[in-house]
């Protein structure tokens, strides 16, 4: 597995790679969610380019940042594991260098959701995958639907700048009891690990809902918050019904499928999930 650092050393790998590239981008502190991606994106194309960087650009918290967890050595041993080609792993300075001023707003569909509870998040994560996209130049790109509100912004940047490159979104994994795999779980206590589970015991039920033929968008948001709510260690920040593709919220009686979608702290960690409601189950 080649280990680029410089975005001069990557450049230069990725012209020694003739056929098409895939790109995951990811945070690194890697796990079973993001094998899926890598795993997707080898089963399309010869060569998967991994990238490990904890965006600055993307925190609106500078304690959330400071807390994010890292284990260089053990996402290195996992890679070559997952037999990636190559991991490109900057440093801040190389992302942002001095006198760094060039950010990318996706106005309408940054908005609501994880936009407004977290304000510059997106402007952030767009900046960024447009920089790595840039720098890479992969056919295609991977993305979790964990992070749905993410696929929907790459996705309209992508589209509105014309970037020539295709963004796969993935299934989210769960562990066995539900909860979504995320970097964050790790900072979760005994007691709140236990507590978790049910954000996604409450999309399901939801969703179960919705596919016996429940319409009404009030309805199905008060049963997933009624669930919720039941637990004592889990707070909820937001719930929403939205369009799958605009974001846009939904109510009253519903024509078709619907993203429903959380955020919610559990103890100090803030914990995100969603699934698709439809008549079948789909993903992103
Ligand atoms: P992160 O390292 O958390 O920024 O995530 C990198 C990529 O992995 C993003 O596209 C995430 O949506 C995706 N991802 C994170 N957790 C999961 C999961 N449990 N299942 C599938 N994809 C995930």
């Amino acid at each position: 597995m080649k280990i680029c650092r410089t975005i001069a050393e990557v450049r230069a790998f990725r012209q020694t790679l003739v056929q098409g590239v895939g790109c995951v981008p990811t945070m690194g502190y890697l796990h079973a969610g993001h094998a899926a991606l890598v795993q997707a994106s080898q089963a399309a194309h010869p060569a998967t380019i991994v990238t490990l960087f904890v965006n600055p650009a993307q925190f609106n918290a500078a304690e959330d940042l400071a807390n994010y967890p890292r284990d260089e050595a053990g996402d290195l041993a996992k890679l070559v594991s997952w037999g990636v080609t190559a991991v490109f792993i900057p440093t801040v300075a190389e992302i942002y260098p001095t006198g760094y001023q060039t950010y990318i707003d996706v106005e309408e569909v940054s908005q609501g959701l994880e936009g407004q509870y977290r304000p510059g998040h997106f402007r952030g994560v767009a900046t960024v995958v447009a920089k790595l996209l840039n720098i890479i130049q992969p056919s295609h790109a991977y993305f979790g639907q964990k992070d749905a509100q993410q696929v929907a912004v790459v996705r309209q940047m992508v589209q509105d700048l014309a970037l020539p490159v295709e963004i796969m979104a993935c299934p989210t994994v769960r562990e066995s009891d539900g909860l979504a795999l995320s970097s964050r779980n790790a900072r979760l206590s005994p007691a709140e690990r236990r507590a978790a589970p049910v954000l996604y015991r409450a999309l399901r039920q939801t969703q179960d809902a919705y596919q016996a033929g429940e319409r009404l968008a009030e309805t199905l948001v008060e049963q997933a918050r009624a669930i919720i709510h039941a637990e004592p260690l889990v707070r909820l920040e937001y719930l929403s019904l939205n369009d799958p593709q605009t974001l846009k919220p939904l109510a009253g009686t519903l024509a078709g499928s619907a993203l429903l979608s959380l955020a919610a702290y559990c103890g100090p960690v803030r914990l995100i999930d969603n699934l698709l409601l439809a008549k079948h189950s789909e993903h992103l």
